[in-house]
């Protein structure tokens, strides 16, 4: 059994700490913005006072904050993982952040002795708790076989794809295709809702056909029902697709429909939707449509 430390249990954090306390690891995480739930505590989850008291009794330490600068601040700021690191151990970053950051923080982690791998997920609160979580991993292969069973325990489609900084490279790739997945349903619905047919039942008949998908399934489920709480924060998505664009900037390449999907999330942000699930993206083209496709409830 291994001693892991675990920094960051919100939505996506707390089940997949649960999975790893269930699979009877010990499992730290530090107090601080990391409320544990009792859940997580009568499991056996231990509390140290910071993520340095953390690093210092994992072997394996794994990260699932917000964002890149919360991720700078946990590894390398006062008190933070990097102070209580020895050779040996290994970071396993789960959060979505830039490639370019991830290959800075990895390189300076390895400097120390350690190991460090990008591993970003794909699949949801659902995914997290059900541990059906697509996991995209970059690093090295010897490092991947060491912590693959602690993987397994968390996820179901789990792929080493290169080097670091290739794992968060594939998160923005699937980060593009699900935004702009949503934007192709959102249309369809209101289209098909606008020309009088029912989206709940238009929905039901392209499932399994070319037009099926798991946002038409799960996404267009939630625009039918109208049940936007997340799941996956507009405001999350906002980062993602920032990171896709100014990543796209510095390569000198144009993702037109990606700058689209950003302007429609912007959209919902200023109409006070920054925290509500990523598949509210449809109430701006309905605003833009002037037609709602349901009720809100
Ligand atoms: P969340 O906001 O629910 O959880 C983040 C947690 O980090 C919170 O508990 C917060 O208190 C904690 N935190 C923030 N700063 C901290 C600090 N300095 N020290 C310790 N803890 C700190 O977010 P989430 O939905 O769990 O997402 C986490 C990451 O996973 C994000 O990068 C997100 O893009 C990615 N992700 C989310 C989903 C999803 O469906 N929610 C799916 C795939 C990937």
């Amino acid at each position: 059994m291994a001693n892991i430390g675990f920094i960051g249990l919100g939505l996506m954090g707390a089940p997949m700490a649960g999975h790893l306390l269930d699979a009877g690891h010990s499992v730290f995480t530090s107090v601080r913005k990391t409320p544990a739930t009792n859940e997580l505590l009568e499991k056996g989850l231990q509390v140290k006072a910071s993520a340095k008291e953390v690093a210092l009794s994992g072997d394996v330490i794994i990260l699932m904050l917000p964002d890149t600068p919360q991720v700078e601040h946990v590894l390398f700021g006062e008190n933070g993982v990097s102070a209580g690191l020895a050779p040996g151990k290994t970071i396993i970053e789960m959060s979505s952040i830039t490639p370019i950051a991830t290959k800075e923080f990895a390189s300076n982690i390895i400097g120390m002795g350690c190991s460090y791998l990008d591993a970003p997920v794909s699949g949801g609160e659902v995914g997290a708790k059900a541990a059906t979580l697509t996991i995209m991993v970059g690093g090295e292969q010897s490092v991947f076989d060491e912590v693959k069973p602690l993987f397994d325990l968390l996820g179901k489609n789990i792929n080493l794809v290169g080097g670091n900084g290739d794992g968060q490279t594939t998160k923005v790739a699937n980060q593009i295709i699900v935004a702009l997945n949503i934007e192709a349903v959102s249309e369809a619905l209101v289209f098909a809702s606008k020309a009088g047919a029912d989206p709940a039942k238009v929905r039901e008949a392209l499932m399994g056909g070319f037009a099926s998908s798991k946002i038409l399934e799960v996404h267009g489920e939630r625009m039918v029902k109208r049940t936007f709480d997340p799941g996956f924060r507009i405001e999350l998505h906002q980062k993602d697709l920032n990171i896709a664009l100014q990543g796209a900037k510095e390569l000198g390449i144009s993702l037109p429909n990606t700058s689209t999907a950003q302007e429609l999330f912007n959209a919902c942000s200023a109409n006070g939707g920054a925290a509500e699930d990523h598949s509210s993206m449809i109430k701006a083209l309905e605003l833009m449509a002037n037609h709602k496709i349901g009720d809100d409830v």
